[in-house]
């Protein structure tokens, strides 16, 4: 149970888990132990925080699942070791690979749960100090998608737009998320607007009926797979209708067929394809009731567009993306107080300490990407390496690392804060590679990837360590530290700079603790535009988090981009899209294409993956929360009354579920909320690992799995 002990004092933070970043403050008692939580008022959550932040005490309190010492691999068991002998091994290993196999053949998989600092060092690393791109990690299972969707589209990543555009919208137009269990807050304040009097509506697209469905205006269950064709249907029906914006039409838009720009015409003859009427059987959504949403998207006075993975991890999760953003660029619904495109990411820090950083396999600090040279080039200079340091190629990324670990060309692997034996689709298929690699995991908690690790570094974990999350709205707030790390843990810092000196890259790592990395990034960061020099960690401490751009101590940061206020807009345009030298966005002709994954007389039901409210991810932390299991229950599979019904099956039943990549077993759950033909399953249980069976197709452009969409067979195992 949580001390709710005396509180002594107060400290504003922020919470550990998801992308909203809330605010909150920590009350530590006379023995500097957090002991209550609460959300905090000033920050941009106006105090709202969900379950899962309102238990981060208990989190911390969990000591019996945290991983104590380093540990070896030892004659298949790992056993304790010191620091010195684990950091030892792990140099020996990555000097040992580099110079019989190249740089190539090591790798680091790092996290969206890392500080900034963290991640930029081990980036920085990699890339500029042993001259590899095999940088990546578990935000290209969860953002990869729309970071590319929205670098293509406005020639940056990262959104134009903010969570206080909910006080402003209209029109909330939710696509592939569960708001009201992933995002609470978020939600909450949707459900304010709506209550404020206004006349708001709430368009949900989702292949469940989830509780944020329940609440729509306007539901539209699409059948799994085809949401492409609602929004080029809707697209279709604006310029039919003729409600795009002139403005933006003639003004702020390339219109693109791959990278050919063609006409505004050629885009409405790409979208004769896609009336209502011709979509609306494959899509499961009637031809008026796309003509309906359409107009409430296109005519309201601001709409606002919220997604996550239901958009992202898909084969066409990039085409989806850039559609979204389409959406409001066509119709002008962005740029403005409430219309904005806005995807909402799951992880505390993959904005800004994954994609801001430049921590995946093909892209650099501040936007900057590894295929072109002028980028490649620029980062050498300011990192102070040779030319030619920054290899030309992207590295592997999250499928491809796993599967070069299975045919042995990857030797070694660091994994920090995450854990690939529980989150990877088809991840059988992968397991071989994790036996046969060096694999070194640095984790606070124990977890399904320890088991295949060789060296074991205990991690610190939050406020047990300092740095900076970069959340949804491009705001950076600072989590100081409050507590000394458990046991012998050690800050992913401190591990990373070790390792640097280690391997002989001590002086390039000349940042060594937390607030030095971040000078050295901020002032990293004025070449860019991303600019967040004005950011200081005097400021930080200071202020409820600051969004970037903020280019000098006196700026307040940027709520809203490419328009006036934004210090990239030259001054007398009213909206300027600077990624691209003309300061136009691209829209794309994005034709749907259907995957492979489509049902057949073998498997005939789809299987769907996502969240719950209690839990988080793979469950490492919030299972250890007594709570949180309480509420959430074992991991299980979710079905409606009618395909339970087909399979004579009922609540409480065990029943297989099999894809072409694996079998899972497990309890079965009727519930009302679910979708005819579709399989509902959660990933947070190390006991229920639905992962076996989900589906490794992916983007071909994001490289982002699949997780949405894989056809399966249900069978009944055992009646109850
Ligand atoms: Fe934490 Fe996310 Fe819940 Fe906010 S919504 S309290 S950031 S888990």
């Amino acid at each position: 149970m949580v001390n709710e002990g005396p509180v002594k004092s107060w400290h504003k933070s922020v919470c550990r888990y998801c992308g909203t970043g809330c605010g909150v403050m920590l009350g530590m008692d006379e023995n500097k132990k957090l002991a209550r939580v609460r959300g905090d008022e000033e920050a941009h959550n106006k105090g709202v925080i969900c379950i899962k932040g309102s238990l981060l005490a208990e989190l911390m309190e969990k000591k019996d699942h945290r991983l104590k010492q380093p540990m070896i691999r030892k004659n298949g068991k790992l056993e304790p070791a010191s620091w010195d002998e684990a950091m030892t091994l792990v140099a020996d290993k990555f000097k040992t690979s580099i110079k019989d196999h190249g740089p190539n053949s090591v790798a680091y998989y790092g996290s969206g749960q890392l500080f900034i600092e963290e991640s930029y060092t081990a980036n920085k690393l990699f890339k500029g100090g042993i001259g590899t791109n095999n940088v990546d990690g578990n935000p290209r299972l969860c953002m990869a998608s729309a970071a590319v969707g929205y670098t293509q589209v406005f020639g940056k990543d990262e959104p134009a737009g903010c969570f206080d555009d909910i006080d402003h919208a209209d029109t909330f137009f939710i696509i592939g998320s569960n708001t009201y269990e992933c995002h609470p807050p978020i939600w909450e304040r949707i459900m304010r607007r709506k209550d404020s009097g206004k006349d708001v509506k709430i368009i949900v697209v989702d292949p469940r009926r989830t509780k944020t469905a329940d609440h729509a205006d306007f539901y539209l269950p699409v059948v799994p797979g085809t949401d492409l064709l609602l929004l080029n249907a809707m697209l279709h029906v604006i310029v039919k209708e003729g409600w795009q914006s002139e403005e933006y039409v003639q003004q702020h838009i390339n219109f693109k067929k791959g990278s050919d720009t063609v006409s505004f015409e050629e885009f409405k003859t790409f979208l004769e394809d896609y009336s209502p009427e011709k979509v609306e059987e494959e899509l499961g959504v009637s031809a008026p009731q796309i003509r309906e949403v359409a107009y409430y998207f296109a005519k309201a006075k601001s709409s606002m567009s919220l997604w996550t993975m239901g958009l992202n991890q898909r084969v066409q999760g990039v085409f989806l993306n850039n559609t979204m953003n389409s959406l409001h660029l066509v119709t002008g619904q962005i740029n403005k107080k409430g219309a904005t495109p806005l995807s909402m990411t799951g992880q505390c820090n993959a904005c800004g300490g994954v994609r801001d950083t430049g921590s995946l396999s093909h892209i650099l600090p501040h936007g900057r990407l590894i295929k072109k040279p002028e980028h490649r080039a620029e980062m050498e200079k300011l990192w102070g390496v040779p030319a030619g340091r920054i290899q030309p190629k992207p590295g592997y990324n999250a499928l491809s690392l796993f599967q070069a670990m299975n045919d042995e060309k990857v030797k070694a692997v660091l994994v920090m804060c995450t854990n690939p034996a529980q989150s990877m689709p088809n991840i059988d298929h992968y397991k071989p590679g994790m036996e046969k690699t060096f694999m070194v995991v640095a984790d606070a908690f124990d977890s399904e990837t320890i088991k295949y690790a060789d060296v074991v570094l205990p991690a610190a974990l939050y406020i047990e360590k300092e740095g900076v999350y970069g959340q949804t709205e491009r705001r950076y707030q600072l989590i100081e530290k409050l507590v000394e790390p458990y046991a012998e843990s050690r800050s992913d810092l401190d591990i990373l700079v070790d390792f640097a000196e280690r391997i002989g890259y001590g002086d390039f790592i000349s940042s060594k603790t937390s607030a030095e990395v971040w000078e050295e990034y901020r002032h990293l960061s004025s070449h860019s535009k991303y600019n967040f020099e004005g950011i200081t960690r005097d400021r930080l401490k200071e202020e409820r988090g600051l969004q970037w751009p903020c280019p000098d101590e006196k700026h307040p940061g940027t709520a809203r981009r490419y328009i006036p206020g934004d210090p990239f807009v030259p001054q007398g345009k009213e909206v300027f899209f600077y990624g691209h030298k003309d300061g136009k966005a691209n829209v794309f002709l994005r034709p749907y294409i259907r995957g492979n994954e489509q049902v057949n007389d073998e498997f005939p039901i789809y299987l769907t993956t996502g969240r719950v409210i209690s839990q988080w991810h793979t469950g490492s932390m919030t299972t250890t929360v007594k709570e949180l299991n309480t509420q959430s229950g074992p991991g299980r599979f979710k079905l409606h009354p009618q395909d339970a019904s087909h399979y004579n099956v009922k609540t409480g039943d065990t029943i297989r579920v099999t894809s072409s990549r694996g079998t899972m077993t497990g309890k079965l759950e009727i519930s009302e909320l679910e979708t005819p033909g579709v399989v509902f399953a959660a990933f947070y249980d190390k006991s229920f690992i639905i992962n076996q069976v989900v589906s490794d197709d992916h983007d071909p452009y994001s490289k982002q799995p699949d997780y949405k969409v894989t056809r399966v067979k249900i069978e009944k195992v055992a009646a109850n």
